[in-house]
């Protein structure tokens, strides 16, 4: 008799469907999966972005952490202004080849993971603030050295 049935429940919504509703899964003794395409659909969905977020989560967490190990091995400050704040704080490449650098390392962080597998070079770098970085790539000599 139970093989006969033509429809089945999704454990999902509830609703009593076609079993062309559902899509074929050989982990399930039936064959097919407990949800129906449109509950499944939606939930791979979720379960993606909810895995995208954690994933970017788990990045920016061992960015930042590697980020405090460098900036630390480098003084810890802005080599410029003093500033401490770690979010303002970016590592300088003196020689100016910060593009190559990062062109070598894209996922960012790699920069970072980079000096500290060569144990912190101590030539061509430096810790400078957002500020101060941004005023030296255009300008050559930070405002805060002219005043
Ligand atoms: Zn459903
Ligand atoms: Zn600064
Ligand atoms: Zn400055």
């Amino acid at each position: 008799m139970m093989k006969l049935k033509k429809n089945k429940v999704c454990i999902k919504c509830k609703k009593v469907l076609s079993l062309d509703s559902f899509c074929k899964n050989k982990r399930y003794k039936d064959g097919l999966h407990t949800y129906c395409r449109s509950c499944n659909s939606a939930n791979t969905k979720r379960w993606g972005l909810r895995n995208k977020k954690k994933q970017k989560e788990i990045y920016r967490r061992h960015g930042a952490k590697l980020k405090r190990q460098v900036i630390d091995a480098y003084g810890g400050e802005c080599a410029c202004c003093g500033i401490s704040t770690i979010e303002f704080l970016t590592i300088d490449h003196i020689n100016k080849n910060g593009k190559e650098h990062r062109k070598r390392f894209p996922e960012g962080w790699g920069v970072y993971r980079d000096l500290i597998r060569r144990n912190f070079p101590n030539e061509g770098y430096r810790v400078l603030c957002m500020n101060c970085n941004f005023a030296t790539r255009y300008i050559n000599t930070c405002p805060h050295e002219l005043y």
